[in-house]
């Protein structure tokens, strides 16, 4: 991000506008929205910008050093690279901000589309790189937001100070949804602002004699990473969190969808790390729901799987705090769909198992006879340091070398490896990878489907 987004306070600030022609008055219908002082200096003045004299000051001239005083943004937008060159120079020398229309390298800010709802106004920027998407995404705003948001908005901000009355945090803000979701658009639909008032003062009543929340912990699936794997359900609860507890698995760009004010707490166990960080996990989870909070305790892939969740739903249960499970879409789904192929499939295998590499006391036993089966599919979970071993086991009981595996590591996030192999060259395939991977036995890379050989991923 190389323009950071702020919405600066131009009540009574002074703006100057360099040229008269089109781009000024573009800029002038923005910034007439604001309480602005607007001078515009100019030898040529549009007619339309003439006419909304007195509400803006014109100076029938090119601008001067001694037009600027206590300027805060200056707009260059005679289009004449030279004169706008030397309208940026005069604003900088006088300490203001210099935008030059269409000319984003050489301007200190650039002017974003806006929705305007206000006081609520979104603002939307592509540092430039796409106007034309820029305009899409307005257009899609203006018909998801209700004009009457802004005024509910305007009402609710004057309620600010009563609704104080509410303890911050979960109480305060369940107050604030049924306002907007709920409350203050019936209010105004059926009486106007007057009944939108009045509904206020009804809601805070009832919310005050409301009895503390008790907290809750949701179990919430991440996905295997790419944050468009993820259900409707787990986006949602993400977005209500007061506080997410997650895993090292869970990708930068699922924590971003968690509500701005929520708590992040990371509690990221690497594979042979300490285990002992389970207890302060179930801490951690008991003493926030206690205080009344909603909990996401976010887990990759799917919860259920190779997650510890029973461990963890049995402390709650011990406490008396109400839970629930979210299921999402686990490691072996996103790697079959990265070769094209079926978990499953008739006439091949009508079991799939789901294996890991590890227990409580090393590597773990499994059904060796079952895996090394024709036909037999497995997905392994933290299977890599456990390769060789897993190798050796299924030769025993009976494998054949060539028996397919994909190595994917990374599945559906940025920096995804597929690797083909077999069951001779497992232990060193999985060598040569450093990020989860899951290893299906017994399934090969689709026809035509890319994928590394061992060569390949060595270099
Ligand atoms: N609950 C998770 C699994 C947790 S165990 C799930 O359902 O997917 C951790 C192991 O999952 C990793 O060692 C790796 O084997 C696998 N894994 C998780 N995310 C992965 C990903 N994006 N790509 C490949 N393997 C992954």
């Amino acid at each position: 991000m190389q323009h950071f987004p702020v919405f600066l306070d131009l009540a009574q600030a002074h703006v100057v506008i360099g040229g008269g022609g089109e781009m000024a008055l573009a800029k002038l219908r923005l910034l007439l929205k604001t309480e602005a002082k607007i001078t515009v200096c100019a030898p040529d003045i549009l007619p339309e910008i003439r006419a909304l004299c007195p509400q803006v000051t014109l100076v029938q001239r090119p601008v001067l050093a001694c037009d600027l005083g206590n300027a805060r943004l200056v707009y260059a937008t005679t289009g004449n690279m030279g004169e706008d060159a030397r309208i940026a120079r005069l604003g900088r020398a006088a300490g203001a901000l210099v935008n030059i229309v269409d000319n984003l390298q050489e301007s200190d800010f650039i002017t974003p589309a806006i929705v305007d709802r206000d006081p609520v106004v979104v603002a939307i920027g592509t540092e430039g790189a796409a106007p034309v998407l820029a305009r899409k995404i307005k257009a899609q705003l203006e018909d998801s937001l209700p004009p009457s948001l802004g005024v509910l908005a305007r009402i609710g901000k004057s309620f600010r100070k009563m609704a104080e009355a509410l303890p911050q945090g979960p109480r305060r803000r369940a107050f604030w949804a049924e306002y907007y979701d709920a409350k203050g658009p019936r209010a105004l639909h059926a009486h106007g602002e007057g009944g939108v008032a009045r509904a206020l003062d009804e809601l805070l009543a009832r919310h005050l004699c409301a009895p503390v929340a008790q907290g809750h912990v949701d179990f919430v699936s991440a996905g295997p990473g790419d944050p468009e794997l993820m259900t409707l359900k787990a986006r949602k609860l993400l977005d209500r969190a007061d506080v997410v507890i997650h895993d090292r698995l869970v990708t930068p760009e699922i924590l971003e969808l968690a509500r701005r004010e929520a708590v992040i707490i990371s509690v990221g166990k690497e594979g042979f790390g300490p285990s002992t960080a389970q207890d302060a996990i179930h801490a951690l989870m008991l003493t926030h729901a206690r205080r009344g909070a909603h909990v996401v305790r976010l887990k990759g892939g799917d919860a259920s799987v190779f997650g510890r969740l029973d461990e963890e739903t049995a402390a709650l249960d011990g406490a008396g705090i109400p839970w629930q499970v979210v299921p999402g879409v686990t490691a072996a789904s996103s790697a079959a769909a990265s070769i094209g192929q079926s978990l499953t499939s008739r006439g091949r295998n009508h079991a799939l198992r789901l294996v890991t590499a590890h227990d409580m006391h090393g590597f773990a036993d499994q059904d060796w006879q079952g895996l090394a089966a024709q036909g037999a599919v497995t997905a392994l979970y933290m299977g890599k340091r456990a390769a060789r071993f897993v190798q050796g086991r299924l030769l025993m009981h009976g494998a054949a070398a060539d028996m397919p595996v994909t190595l994917v590591e990374n599945a559906s996030r940025a920096g995804q490896r597929v690797v083909g192999a077999t069951l001779a060259t497992l232990p060193q395939s999985a060598a040569r990878l450093d990020g989860p991977a899951v290893i299906l036995l017994g399934l090969a890379p689709r026809q035509g489907q890319q994928a590394l050989s061992l060569q390949e991923v060595a270099q």
